[in-house]
């Protein structure tokens, strides 16, 4: 298991899980209960874990983050060294490799 989100705000781990989920990773949460005890605690230590079961899963889940907070940028780029469009999700340009300059 790996730990791929935490925050004090619940509806953002949630928020975050089922965008993993959606990608069919399966995750479990840590401290889903640990709220109402928060007394004593160091407040870090009650904040919402949302982890990964599979190890393995790790780079995909972080990567369907990092795609569902990206802008939504859907229009193909245009290349500056060889004028290929290329689609969004291409962070270089699958003919020559240039690195798209945003
Ligand atoms: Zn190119």
């Amino acid at each position: 298991m790996k730990l791929i989100y935490t925050h004090e705000n619940h509806f953002l781990v949630y928020n975050i899980q089922n965008i993993v989920e959606n990608a069919h990773i399966q995750t479990t949460l840590k401290n889903e209960y640990a709220s109402s005890a928060a007394g004593d605690l160091v407040p870090h230590e009650t904040w919402l874990e949302l982890w990964v079961v599979a190890d393995r899963d790790y780079d995909l889940a972080i990567a369907a983050i990092d795609t569902a907070f990206k802008p939504k940028t859907q229009l193909p780029w245009v290349c500056p060294e060889c004028s290929e469009p290329n689609e969004p999700a291409f962070e270089l340009c699958w003919q020559c490799q240039t690195e798209w300059p945003h």
